[in-house]
């Protein structure tokens, strides 16, 4: 069979790893002069610092067979993600756990003293079930809390009222009665020794794959093979018919220095009148190099127009009924597949999308057979 794969990110990598090497012979086109799509990493001519282009990407899995299948394909580091935020002239430790909870009350809680006191005293119990992404910060963290580090931070992320934005976005952040400072809690979690682009160049490289950079194809060109798997967005296919789907663009305000500029990897600042959501000190990802410079991005969100990269799926209550009449379309395609955050316009992360991608491309790997 001849596929055609649009997008040489993780998941048209993924996908035409495996269909590559079930035999069949696979095309992948990207429009961008590079592999990875927004995981790309890059080294800094001027510092040598591994810089993530497109912002910052930690890799972390409860998914022992996506770890050990990105193991296959580069060296991984231990990475332990940690960020702090910056709000109303202080700054803790995110997600919230008990240090930051002591500190913002000026308390010395045990885990259950602090949990009695979020529940008895901020938590708003009267939510039995949260729906918006305010209801879901005042039912578990209560109202200061939720002001302090989520109202002014999500209103710049998102552009628009935390009332109207799902509850879901939110549940991505625990809420620990410990001192664990540990972002994510999975299992499994690293860095690409040499970044990410070698990672997916590795997953790439095969006989049966045949990869076309800086060559955009849209629908109408990209049909010509046995089968399309299509990564990119999912309206752009449909000539966008239904209307466009939301997303956020990020811009980076690129800045160097010298020595540590603030300590880790990732700041947040909370504060509506600061206009940026957090600042990234790239060298904090590869916390096993030494740099005399240092490069940083302080990261601007804002509505995604024509032309834009698109990083945020929104999906507000409007975009999920459009989103429906995409899917509708996408489901009856025989010779056609989407996948990825674009392609299926979802806020997965990187080990999800691994998962979608192989599981799909396995799927049509049998029925190809
Ligand atoms: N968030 C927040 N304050 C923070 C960190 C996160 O309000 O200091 C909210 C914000 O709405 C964000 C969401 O929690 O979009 C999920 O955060 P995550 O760190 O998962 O976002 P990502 O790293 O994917 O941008």
């Amino acid at each position: 069979m001849q596929i055609t794969i649009v997008g040489a990110g993780l998941s048209g990598a993924v996908a035409g790893r495996t269909l590559a090497e079930a035999g069949h012979h696979v095309t992948i086109h990207d429009s961008r002069p590079h592999v990875a799509g927004n995981c790309h990493t890059e080294r800094c001519d001027e510092t040598g610092v591994m810089v993530h282009l497109y912002g910052p990407h930690i890799f972390h899995t409860g998914d022992a067979e996506v770890w050990d299948y990105v193991n296959r394909f580069t060296t991984f580091r231990p990475y332990r993600h940690q960020v702090k935020t910056t709000v109303q002239g202080a700054v803790y430790a995110m997600p919230i756990g008990l240090h930051t909870i002591n500190q913002f009350f000026g308390k010395t809680f045990r885990p259950e003293e602090a949990r009695q006191f979020i529940e008895e005293h901020e938590a708003d119990l009267s939510i039995t079930d949260p729906q918006s992404f305010e209801e879901q910060a005042l039912r578990f963290v209560g109202p200061r809390l939720y002001e302090a580090f989520f109202k002014g931070y999500t209103e710049k992320q998102w552009g628009m009222s935390p009332k109207a934005l799902p509850a879901s976005i939110l549940k991505r952040l625990p809420l620990r009665f410990d001192y664990n400072d540990n972002y994510f809690a999975h299992a499994f979690q690293g860095m690409p020794e040499n970044g990410y682009t070698p990672m997916v160049e590795g997953i790439l490289d095969h006989p049966n794959i045949d990869l076309h950079l800086g060559s955009a194809l849209d629908a109408a060109s990209a049909g010509t093979g046995d089968h399309l798997i299509w990564t990119g967005p999912l309206d752009a296919y449909y000539g966008g018919r239904f209307g466009a789907l939301g997303y956020r663009t990020l811009d980076f305000e690129r800045f160097t220095s010298t020595g540590d500029w603030q300590g880790c990897a990732v700041m947040n600042y909370g504060d509506p009148d600061v206009p940026f959501t957090r600042i990234t000190e790239h060298k904090h990802f590869a916390p096993w190099e030494e740099h005399e410079g240092t490069v940083l991005y302080r990261e601007v969100s804002r509505a995604c127009e024509a032309g834009d990269i698109p990083y945020y799926p929104i999906r507000l209550t409007g975009e999920m009924a459009m989103l429906a009449q995409y899917e509708a379309l996408a489901e009856a395609e025989e010779n056609v597949t989407f996948l990825g955050r674009l392609g299926r316009y979802a806020y997965m992360d990187m080990d999800v999308t691994i998962r979608a991608a192989l599981d799909v491309s396995r799927g049509l790997a049998q029925r190809f057979e």
